[in-house]
């Protein structure tokens, strides 16, 4: 992969930031902006501009770990490191070793934002292991109301995500939060 002069730029640690459910958290964004599984109607970054299911790298990993050692002495309490942000992060493929490593370094627990819908993949569950919180979404049960709210990249079907969640729930001993999302 070649390295841009931007990709070195590109902030990947923000706040922290107050958050209802996780208190005073540190986000990591991990994915171009918008780059994500879905297109939900209601997403709070707009429209999705890469829809994807394939995982791969996005910047050397060693970046984020950098910035992280780089902001975390300034910040004197934090409940949570938190990977989530405008994009889809176990699209991420150093998914993993991000977790992996931060446990390894920190203190601070660990929780992961995602919207599940590649937790049919057992690569993807495995990585997860290691976090201490996943929040996963899920807003529809059925195919028909899952294509019209979250508008899925083509191959991605409601009953393998579901599938997915409840094998992730079989493997992972750590707390789901599962996070529903109410329309009329
Ligand atoms: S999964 Fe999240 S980031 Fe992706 S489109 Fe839906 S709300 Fe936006």
């Amino acid at each position: 992969m070649t390295l841009t002069h931007q990709d070195q730029a590109t902030r990947r640690v923000f706040g922290p930031v107050p958050s209802r459910r996780l208190g005073i958290s540190l986000g990591l964004d991990i994915i171009p902006y918008k780059t994500c599984t879905l297109d939900c109607l209601y997403c709070e970054c707009g429209r999705t501009t890469v829809l994807t299911l394939k995982r791969r790298r996005f910047f050397p990993p060693r970046l984020l770990l950098d910035e992280l050692a780089g902001v975390l002495p300034a910040i004197p309490h934090l409940d949570f490191i938190t990977f989530s942000g405008s994009g889809e992060p176990t699209l991420n493929s150093d998914l993993g070793w991000f977790i992996a490593e931060i446990k390894k370094a920190y203190a601070a627990p660990l929780a992961v934002l995602t919207n599940g819908t590649l937790l049919f993949n057992p690569e993807v569950r495995r990585e997860l292991l290691g976090a201490d919180i996943i929040l996963p979404s899920l807003d529809a049960a059925r195919q028909a109301s899952f294509a019209a709210i979250n508008q899925p990249c083509g191959g991605l079907d409601v009953e393998s995500i579901i599938s997915g969640l409840e094998a992730f729930r079989r493997e992972y001993s750590g707390r789901i939060w599962l996070e529903e999302f109410i329309l009329k």
